[in-house]
Parts: C-alpha cells; structure tokens; sequence
C-alpha cells in the first residue's frame, strides 16, 4: 500500500463520514486526511533526500575509484594504466588532495608563464602547470 492507496482510502472514509453525518467521525477523518498529507509531504522530503545521499554515494565511489588508480611520487599522482579520458598523468596533487578532481597537467616544459601554486617542479626538473589551480588564484 503506497501514500496514493492510503490517501484515497482517506477520502472514501471522509465521503461515508459525511454522509453518515457524524460530527465526531468527520473530525477524526479530518485529522486522519491532514496526516495522510502530511506523510505524503514527509515522504516528498525523504525521496529528494534519498536522492541527493544516492549522489553523494556514487560521487564518493567516484573518487575512491580514482584515487585506487593513481599513487603520489612525492610531487604529482600517476596512473599506471590510463584512466580513460584523462591518460597516464600526472595530474594535479592540490585538485585532487582538495577538490577531488582529477585534473591533467600541462608539460612539460622548461618555463611556464605563472609561478607558484599550479605549477610542479619534477625531479628531472621539467615543469606542469595546473591550469585550473593557476586559474582559481587569478593567474
Ligand atoms: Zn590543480
């Protein structure tokens, strides 16, 4: 039995009552409808919130999925086996240790146009800029 079933059940009961013209049995009814309203509203609320928690969920799986296919060398995050649509790497530490987005970097090269966060210095002294960590500070 759904609210819809239990809200009909509700309205047929209110028709006899009125019918029966029982003032007593037609304020119970009233009462009984109102609440059956109020499930259905409280039902609306629990549904949307349902939702938004299956979201989350699948975003949280999402990360984890990602986070199991690359590792940290100390300055960026690789992937073993490309990650579709993004490859190998590397990818921007700052992006997913903060944001959880899994963002390439651009490289390598021997100079870049910013200085500072958005940009990684790797050991073998080529550097990657994040164009979205060198973004979000103005850059
Ligand atoms: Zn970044």
């Amino acid at each position: 039995m759904g609210i819809s079933d239990l809200m009909s059940a509700a309205e047929k009961a209110y028709q006899v009552a009125q019918k029966l013209r029982d003032a007593e049995l037609n304020e119970v009814i009233a009462d009984l409808r109102l609440k059956a309203a109020e499930l259905k509203a409280d039902m609306a609320e629990l549904r949307a919130e349902n939702a938004e928690l299956r979201e989350s969920i699948e975003e949280m799986r999402r990360q984890a999925d990602i986070r199991a296919k690359v590792a940290f060398d100390g300055h960026v995050y690789w992937a073993e086996d490309a990650i579709e649509g993004y490859g190998k790497g590397p990818f921007c530490p700052t992006c997913l240790d903060g944001d959880a987005r899994l963002v390439n970097l651009v490289g390598p090269g021997k100079s870049v146009p910013v200085s500072g966060s958005g940009v990684f210095r790797l050991p073998n002294g080529t550097l990657w800029m994040c164009h979205r960590c060198a973004k979000s500070r103005g850059a």
